[in-house]
């Protein structure tokens, strides 16, 4: 099993941002040189093969928050370790997100792939299956126009999805989705860890290792085994 690791932006605000997003660069970089000691870093690619024994960390970000290419990017080339950037194609340009030439020159650099993420960062489960489409599509070629890349991977804005969204992203013609802890862990809502401020050097390690899942998910895992509940699949219990 592959960890697949989730970053949002690499940066210090006074105040924590919601959602527990923000990563101190001081953090950021003892936690790349940690990977790159201990661990194999691959490209989201390469944990889509089917070599279930294969164990590496992919490093992905969501948003494209502009410290991505300012903060981060540097970082990132000290140790050589390759990211996938999820853009919501529709932030582009505003405060605090790269602008389109800033995403150009990133999606241009040899360790960046570039993947969607919804067009304005909706909640997709509470979107009409039309809406859900055309978000999905919209975006796709928004980030193809400014890009010049094909992008065909994506990360579903909050880490939520559904069968029907795994379904609809596949007819979008996507190649693969990630979510965060959410979907059946399959080919389009593959589960990532997601990182944050609270996460101090002990914490990362466990995540990265597989070893942490918040206790919440757990709870809910064996509420649902003790009740009996038949639905559960192998990568529910997989993770207990
Ligand atoms: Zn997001």
């Amino acid at each position: 099993m592959h960890s697949i690791l989730v970053y949002h932006t690499i940066s210090s605000p006074a105040e924590p941002l919601p959602g527990d997003i923000d990563i101190s660069p001081e953090k950021f970089d003892r936690q790349l040189r940690w990977l790159s000691s201990w661990h194999r870093v691959v490209t989201l690619d390469e944990t889509l093969g089917s070599d279930s024994r294969a164990r590496g960390v992919a490093i992905t970000f969501d948003d494209g928050f502009r410290d991505n290419l300012t903060v981060a990017l540097p970082l990132l080339e000290k140790f050589r370790l390759p990211i996938t950037l999820f853009v919501a194609a529709g932030l582009v340009g505003q405060d605090n997100y790269l602008s389109a030439d800033e995403l150009r020159e990133i999606a241009r650099h040899p360790l960046v792939t570039i993947g969607a993420h919804g067009l304005w960062h909706r909640h997709f489960t509470r979107l009409s299956n039309d809406e859900a489409r055309l978000e999905l599509r919209e975006s796709r070629s928004l980030l193809k126009n400014i890009t010049g890349r094909k992008i065909d991977l994506m990360a579903w804005p909050y880490g939520e999805c559904d069968a029907g969204l795994e379904r609809l992203s596949e007819e979008c013609g996507y190649r693969a989705a990630w979510s965060v802890w959410k979907g059946t862990n399959s080919t389009y809502s593959r589960w990532r860890v997601p990182l944050g401020r609270r996460d101090n050097m002990a914490r990362f390690i466990a995540k990265v290792s597989g070893a942490y899942l918040p206790t919440k998910f757990l709870e809910q895992k064996l509420a649902r085994i003790r009740s009996g509940d038949k639905t559960l699949e192998c990568a529910d219990l997989s993770v207990l």
